[in-house]
């Protein structure tokens, strides 16, 4: 079998998520090429340990995000019978488009892969786990921070191509302001905040904390729906980001489905809500009952006093 994995970028080199796809699809034993979109992070990519090939593939397209060019580029460079990406950000939009140009299947944020591809992913909003076998030839996305990342020590050759795609929308001002800060899908700490904050300055707050302990702050639908001061690269949730970190703080959210969706495998979940009947509680491994207002200070103090 050989398989393909779309390499996820990010300033120009390889995002660590990339060596995580090295290290799942190692484990099927297969032959594994890496496919650098706009040639970021080649050389990088040929320092992973299991990685037979490496092709940057160079283009017009590559100069700005835009999945259904990029999809055409990688489409027509990507061989294998499978075809690996990363499920957040730009990865599950540009393998959407890559089967649905091939006419095979699609399996996004996939959880557990085994040889045989057998295969896990969530189904309805997280509730519940499907196993799959996958005959044939098919696309995946894999969750971030799942799987362990491939060690570094490999001496893959490097080829560069000349492929470029149809530019039709060019998204670059979303990239630009969802950098500005850690992203909540490479953080191993999270703390949310959701429309109980009560109002857009009082991220701060959150901010504040994220400063003390190295987090990144995201937020509730209804927070990013209600103030165009917090980004929607910040919400988390079934139309926002899957997270997986091992510590999750959720301020001020109720704990709808749609965001248990995007957090509920946190390792560990710390609610802090003023009503004891919030769901949220059902999920969290601590639950705090109070308002923020009382809440946040003491914690950052206490946390202050950790680092
Ligand atoms: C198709 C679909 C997709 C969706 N996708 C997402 C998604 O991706 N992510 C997502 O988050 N939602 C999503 N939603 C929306 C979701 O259903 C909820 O409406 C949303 O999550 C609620 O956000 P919230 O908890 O911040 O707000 P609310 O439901 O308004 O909850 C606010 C909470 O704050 C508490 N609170 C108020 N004041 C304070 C205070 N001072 N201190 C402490 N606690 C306080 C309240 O007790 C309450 O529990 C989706 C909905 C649909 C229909």
């Amino acid at each position: 079998m050989d398989i393909t994995i779309i390499a996820e970028t990010q300033d120009g080199g390889l995002h660590p998520v990339t060596a995580q796809l090295v290290g799942a699809a190692s484990s099927l034993g297969a032959s594994l090429t890496v496919i650098c979109p706009g040639g970021a992070g080649g050389e990088e990519a040929c320092g992973i340990s299991g990685v037979g090939k490496v092709l940057a593939v160079t283009g017009d397209c590559f100069a700005t995000f835009d999945g259904g060019a990029w999809a055409e580029a990688l489409d027509a460079v990507a061989g294998g019978d499978l075809v690996i990406g990363a499920a957040p950000t730009s990865g599950r939009d540009i393998c959407s488009r890559i089967a649905a140009r091939r006419g095979v299947s699609i399996i996004q944020d996939v959880i557990n892969l085994s040889p045989g591809l057998n295969i896990t992913h969530p189904i309805y909003s997280g509730k519940a786990n499907q196993d799959l076998t996958v005959t044939g030839n098919c696309v995946l996305t894999l969750r971030a921070n799942t799987f362990p990342p491939a060690p570094s020590g490999g001496t893959a050759q490097l080829s560069t191509v000349q492929q470029s795609g149809d530019v039709r929308l060019a998204v670059a001002e979303a990239f630009a302001r969802a950098s500005e800060r850690l992203d909540v899908t490479d953080a191993d700490i999270i703390i949310s905040g959701g429309r109980g904050m009560g109002h857009p300055d009082n991220f701060r707050h959150l901010y504040e904390v994220a400063d003390v302990i190295g987090a990144a702050v995201g937020a509730s639908r209804a927070a990013v729906d209600t103030w165009e001061e917090i980004p929607h690269s910040l919400q988390v949730g079934q139309t926002g980001k899957t997270v997986n970190p091992s510590l999750y703080i959720a301020v001020g959210i109720s704990g709808a489905i749609q965001h248990l969706a995007g957090m509920r495998t946190s390792k560990y979940i710390v609610a802090i809500n003023k009503d004891p009947e919030a769901p949220i509680f059902k999920v969290a491994d601590y639950g705090i009952v109070c308002t923020w207002e009382e809440a946040i200070p003491v914690l950052k103090e206490e946390l202050s006093k950790l680092t």
